[in-house]
């Protein structure tokens, strides 16, 4: 067939090709007859071939028994080894050579295994044409072999590479019952090829995706549908690699399905003849799908919805609510004390603290609630389903309730209570956005209060918040408008009545408010930053003020100031601090350095070796607010501090002379042990200073002696000379009054 469409010339060479394979051939020619065998060789080679000859049965038997010919020319009557036995023996020996009889008779050639025969004398033409008959078909049978070997050899290939491809390779027939499938559904899935042939697909689709599956395969695929590619879950029965999504059962599979046709070209449904396709593993990817998706919408520390979760569920929650004339509410949920424990405690014991408060805010919600975390130790709440503010005031209790008792983490008792703020739908808002906001607003009305406690948001406190924000606005102003104001409070010596220093305190003159106290402003002051430059303004006052006392002959008078984590935390804080201190005309060695335990344990690393420069040019550092945070004894050891100073909750405390002020007498002895100096702050009464005095104590600090006063009311009592009188009469036990 091929030949036909071969132009003549490359005919002419295939035939001369075949014609040089013919003449290559193998030919044996057997006769007892010299001259015979001889002229017969002749014949032969004429017509180019090249031929052996075999005088006789015996020598042609020899001969077959060594090589493979293509072609024996045999004459039968021979003596001793007749054509037959050598016709027997080629039977036998299963030769594959083509035996053509030469011979005057031929009768039974045929039965006994003879390819063909020509009867003597022959034609010289019929011989060799008989013979050129044999060596073609010799040659098709060899051509033959030679392409059941290449066949066998390619579907050893195709079937290898079928088995050994990462994907599952299957077919399905018309019905969707599988006809074939590769080795790798029992690496995949876990089943035996065989007990899956002739089952119908689906008894391997995840039963979520059956609908998807018959999609699928049954539907017909032409032009550029031709090919179907989903993703859907395949029954296994091996064990879910999933670590974090077990589904036990089901792995995730890329499926890709091609129909198949009886004519391509007409893809019916009566051509139909079923599916081709592949499926692929692609849990790993799924997996990592998942968890970036979660990652998207969770805080991965305590796994809770995020804030853009929270947000979806809001709207969703909104809008169901506005079509019902539903109401719900908002909470956001601010813990107190989770700062603190953060700062000295530790990141870690942090991060476990907010879990355990995760999950004891979870065991208070019903299903349908969401809470998340908003960042930080703060946590919103969405509550789709209340009724009236009482259903609120429930859940809201509930959790007040649920997080009085401490938490014990890492051996530490741990007191967090929580402020919450309220936004109820649709009164306090009508934007998730509105909502959270308002809440927020609610909240910071309770942290501003007391703490501990909720608070539905009302019109009014927005008022409050734009004020929150004017204030900001005034603050900075005060700052370039030298509205900050120094105090200054004596720190007494118990012996000899001695002011031995003065603390700074700052005060605002607020051009309508008045004059504002620092806990009207110093929050803020914090929480935006200001508190840096407010810390810095409130030092080059105090540092020009105590120089010129000094120069005034209070050369030994000290000045406390009080020093924030952030102006701590600033890069090149040292040396702008010792700066201003040199520009003053001061020396380090008259300053004491206030900081609070909690601003110590804020950030160890950064702060200690800035403490220990300042130490090292003289400055004393003492510990303010003793005793209200969690630093421990093994820390203060290490810590370069000359002074405590008695937290004045502490001093408070002592009413009566044998009250219990066993706090006092820990620190005490602590100062004791750790050879450091003691000043307790907030002394009011007698009682308090008679038992600071007998305690031991040798620095007092108080309205006692004095409120904070501006510089020149400072001035007038550092001229006063001192206290002397009134410590004399107290801690003598006299009776003098105030
Ligand atoms: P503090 O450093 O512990 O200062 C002592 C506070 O106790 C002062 O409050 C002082 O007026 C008050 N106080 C003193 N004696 C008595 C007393 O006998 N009874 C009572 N009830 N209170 C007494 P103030 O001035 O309101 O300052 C509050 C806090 O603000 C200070 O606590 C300090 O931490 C901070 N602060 C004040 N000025 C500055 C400043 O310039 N920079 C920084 N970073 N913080 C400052
Ligand atoms: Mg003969
Ligand atoms: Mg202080």
């Amino acid at each position: 067939m091929e030949s036909e469409m071969l132009p003549a010339a490359s005919a002419l060479a295939a035939y001369g090709r075949e014609n040089a394979q013919l003449t290559g051939s193998a030919i044996l020619l057997v006769d007892d007859k010299p001259e015979l065998l001889n002229s017969l060789h002749q014949l032969v080679t004429l017509h180019g071939y090249q031929a052996e000859k075999a005088l006789g049965g015996r020598e042609a038997l020899d001969k077959l028994s060594r090589k493979a010919y293509d072609v024996v020319l045999l004459d039968l009557i021979m003596p001793g080894v007749s054509g037959h036995d050598v016709l027997d023996y080629a039977a036998k020996q299963n030769l594959e050579c083509k035996i053509i009889v030469v011979s005057g008779d031929v009768k039974h050639a045929l039965h006994c295994g003879a390819f063909d025969f020509i009867k003597k004398p022959y034609e010289a033409g019929e011989l060799i044409s008989t013979m050129e008959t044999a060596l073609r078909q010799r040659r098709l049978e060899l051509q033959n072999v030679d392409m059941e070997e290449q066949l066998r050899e390619s579907e050893s290939l195709h079937r290898f590479i079928v088995n050994s491809s990462p994907d599952l390779v299957y077919m399905l027939d018309r019905n969707g019952c599988f006809t074939f499938l590769n080795d790798r559904v029992e690496s995949l899935l876990g089943y035996r090829k065989d007990e899956l042939i002739g089952r119908h697909y689906s008894e391997i689709i995840d039963d979520d995706y059956i609908e998807v599956a018959r999609n699928v395969f049954n539907e017909r695929r032409t032009g550029n549908r031709a090919v179907i590619n989903v993703e859907m879950r395949l029954k296994s029965r091996l064990r879910s690699r999933g670590m974090h999504f077990p589904h036990t059962q089901s792995v995730w599979m890329e499926l890709s399905a091609m129909g198949v046709y009886t004519n391509p070209k007409e893809r019916t449904r009566k051509n139909f003849t079923g599916t081709y396709g592949t499926a692929r593993d692609i849990s790993e990817r799924k997996e990592a799908e998942e968890v970036i998706n979660f990652q998207a919408y969770h805080d991965l520390l305590t796994h809770l919805p995020n804030r853009a979760l929270l947000k979806d569920r809001l709207s969703l929650a909104i809008a169901q609510a506005r079509r019902n004339k539903r109401k719900l509410a908002v909470m956001f949920l601010d813990l107190d004390r989770f700062k603190v424990v953060n700062d000295t405690l530790g990141h870690s014991i942090g991060d476990r603290l907010l879990k355990a408060v995760a999950n004891r805010l979870q065991s208070c919600l019903r299903q349908g609630d969401t809470l998340s975390r908003f960042g930080g130790d703060e946590f919103t709440l969405l509550l789709p389903e209340v009724r009236t503010r009482d259903d609120v005031v429930v859940i809201a209790t509930k959790i007040l309730d649920r997080l009085n008792t401490p938490f014990l983490i890492d051996g530490h008792e741990l007191f967090v209570g929580a402020s919450i703020g309220i936004a109820m739908y649709p009164e306090a808002g009508d934007s998730g956005e509105a909502l959270i906001q308002n809440s927020d607003i609610a909240m910071y009305q309770v942290k501003g209060r007391s703490k501990n406690g909720y608070q539905f948001f009302s019109e009014e406190m927005n008022h409050q918040y734009s004020t929150r924000l004017s204030l900001e606005r005034e603050l900075r102003n005060a700052l370039t408008r030298d509205e900050l104001v120094v105090y200054y409070q004596p720190q007494v010596a118990l012996g000899s009545g001695v002011i031995t220093g003065v603390e700074a305190l700052v005060r605002w003159q607020h051009p309508r408010q008045g004059l504002l106290g620092p806990e009207a402003f110093l929050p803020l002051a914090e929480e935006t930053g200001i508190i840096v430059q407010l810390d810095e303004a409130v030092q080059r006052q105090a540092f020009a003020d105590v120089a010129r006392w000094r120069e005034q002959g209070f050369e030994t008078l000290r000045l406390s100031v009080n020093l924030s984590a952030q102006q701590l935390e600033q890069d090149n804080f040292v040396n702008r601090f010792l700066g201003h201190v040199q520009m003053a005309g001061l020396d380090p060695e008259s300053l004491k350095l206030e900081i609070t335990e909690n601003t110590l344990m804020r950030d160890l690393e950064i702060i200690i070796p800035k403490l220990r420069e300042l130490r090292r040019q003289g400055a004393r550092i003492a510990i303010d607010d003793f005793g209200t945070g969690y630093s421990s004894l093994s820390y203060l050891q290490q810590f370069p501090i000359h002074t405590l100073k008695i937290d004045r909750s502490f001093v408070s405390d002592i009413r009566a002379e044998e009250g219990d002020a066993s706090i006092i007498d820990a620190i005490v002895a602590m100062a004791r042990g750790l050879k450091l100096d003691l000043i307790a702050e907030g002394v009011e009464n007698r009682t308090q200073l008679r038992y600071l005095s007998t305690q031991g104590c040798r620095e007092v600090q108080g309205f006692f002696f004095s409120r904070p006063v501006p510089a020149r009311q400072m001035t007038d009592l550092l001229n006063r000379n001192g206290y002397r009188e009134l410590v004399l009469a107290e801690t003598t036990n006299s009776a003098a009054t105030v």
